[in-house]
């Protein structure tokens, strides 16, 4: 999509902190951490939102990468969060499909 941040991240128009890519999806650092460790996940293609999402095997494959992404910053032993902000209640302020991957200190519960 010609309008979108992440569309042009994932095609590399936009410089990112990558930490990962194939040919489906592309995890980089957020650009404004909430965390010590928080990341993104995005699929390549552009999709507006998980209710957008028919392809469960992307799906699977996007957790799949965020949980890799959280093993190597070192989340695994004291533990992390993934977050899919959906709409306007969800807080999505970018209009394309991402996995947040947040670590590095105590999370609060429930969000604010
Ligand atoms: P959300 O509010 O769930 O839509 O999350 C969007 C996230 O994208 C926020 O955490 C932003 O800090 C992050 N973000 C916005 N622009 C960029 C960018 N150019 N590179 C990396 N992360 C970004
Ligand atoms: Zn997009």
């Amino acid at each position: 999509m010609d309008d979108c941040l992440f569309c042009k991240i994932g095609s590399g128009e936009i410089p990112s902190k990558k930490i990962y890519e194939d040919d489906q999806c592309m995890a980089f650092y957020d650009i404004a951490p909430a965390a010590p460790v928080h990341a993104l996940v995005i699929p390549k293609q552009h999709i507006s939102s998980i209710l957008a999402a028919d392809d469960e095997g992307l799906l699977g494959h996007l957790l799949a990468v965020a949980r890799n992404v959280a093993k190597e910053n070192g989340l695994a032993e004291e533990g992390f969060r993934l977050v899919i902000n959906t709409g306007e209640n969800g807080g999505q302020t970018v209009k394309h499909l991402h996995i947040h991957i947040l670590g590095g200190r105590s999370l609060a519960w429930p969000p604010g």
